[in-house]
């Protein structure tokens, strides 16, 4: 057998939790952040390093480094009898031979993606719009070329690299087989974007979350409950739903705000400058917010930071990748924010709480 351990490729550190629940392929073509400014992100991993754009031939050379290994695995599975199905017991064979590749970010990566399907990729890092569109397109290209198999491909992007992109851009890179957006929208109030330092108003948000949608993406947009606190509470709420309406994403995700280590909102909050919302007031935010959404999206809690409860202790929210439909089921999610309204507050999480969590 070839030793499969001779083959890498650069993994960034990133991906959203709907990315990792599809064992997305991740294919790194740039590293860290461009802007690498808003407030309450300076403690991720992008914010240690520089950013940078990688050549077209090196992520080509990652992506046939990807290939060599998903070959040799479906040659060990037909060698063993398993038809070229991938599979524990592939797993095993393969791992008995070279005990090493356990340990193999490269290898468990592509073995994890093939297991499940094959289906889906995610382009690392925090803004791969940001390339040069022909080489962006080259390199989707040549992706879909080396995995006929993929039939869904996603990025993060900055909606300020939207707006900047002509239509006819964001058109080459969708039929290129680019096919859904992770965007850090966080609110749609302009007071409370200028104060995280997000580098977008919510007009540009708008202009980008439509002209992406026009160009055929799918469109995933992450909003911040609790990122004003409660002073700034309401026209969080009110102004993050006005833009949400306009955009009308195909995916709304929920992130509520916790301050995170090594970041400005974290010193704020340590110098007294920034209250955190307590769980009760998030929700009645969160009320207001779907109260005011008129969209047709699936609006989604899927991150472990939605640790609302019901009075059982379990959670009140689904933590489901699709969450809810909307508008059939906007009836649904203001019923489970009645009730967890009346559960103890105690009984809820705190984000004061959940900064003690390791992971976050
Ligand atoms: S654009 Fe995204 S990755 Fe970059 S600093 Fe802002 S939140 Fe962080």
């Amino acid at each position: 057998m070839e030793k499969l351990s001779k083959y890498s490729f650069e993994i960034g550190a990133i991906r959203p939790p709907s990315e990792g629940g599809s064992y997305s392929l991740l294919i790194r073509v740039t590293r860290n952040c461009p802007w690498n400014r808003c407030k309450f992100c300076y403690g991720t991993p992008y914010s240690h390093e520089k950013f940078e754009l990688r050549a077209v031939e090196d992520i080509k050379k990652d992506i046939q480094a990807a290939k060599a290994i998903s070959d040799e695995i479906k040659r060990v599975s037909w060698q063993i009898g398993h038809a070229g199905q991938i599979n524990d017991i592939v797993g095993s064979a393969i791992i008995q031979r070279e005990p090493d590749l356990n340990y193999n970010h490269s290898f468990v990566t592509v073995f994890n993606w093939l297991s499940s399907g094959g289906r889906t990729a995610f382009l690392q890092d925090a803004d791969s719009l940001i390339m040069r569109t022909p080489d962006l397109v080259e390199v989707i290209k040549y992706l879909k070329e080396t995995f006929p198999s993929l039939e869904r491909i996603t990025s993060y992007a900055r909606a300020k690299t939207i707006y900047r992109k002509t239509l006819e851009e964001l058109k080459s890179i969708r039929a290129a087989g680019l096919n859904r957006l992770h965007i850090g929208l966080e609110t749609g109030d302009d007071e409370l974007l200028e104060l995280i330092d997000k580098g977008v108003t919510s007009e540009q948000h708008i202009v980008a979350g439509k002209k992406a949608k026009e160009a055929g993406f799918e469109f995933s947009a992450y909003v911040m409950p609790g990122l004003g606190g409660p002073t700034m509470s309401e026209q969080h709420a009110k102004n993050t739903a006005r833009v949400l309406n306009e955009i009308n994403p195909h995916y709304i995700r929920m992130r509520p705000f916790v301050p995170r280590p090594n970041t400005p909102l974290l010193d704020e909050y340590n110098r007294g400058e920034l209250q955190l919302s307590s769980p009760h007031e998030r929700l009645r935010e969160l009320k207001i917010m779907i109260e005011a959404l008129t969209v047709t999206s699936r609006v989604c809690f899927d991150h472990m930071m939605n640790a609302w409860r019901k009075e059982s202790g379990a959670l009140l929210f689904t933590q489901d990748y699709e969450g809810y439909k909307f508008p059939e089921e906007k009836g649904r999610v203001l019923e489970l924010i009645e009730e967890g309204l009346r559960v103890n507050e105690s009984n809820h999480i705190s984000a004061k709480e959940m900064m003690a969590m390791p992971g976050l």
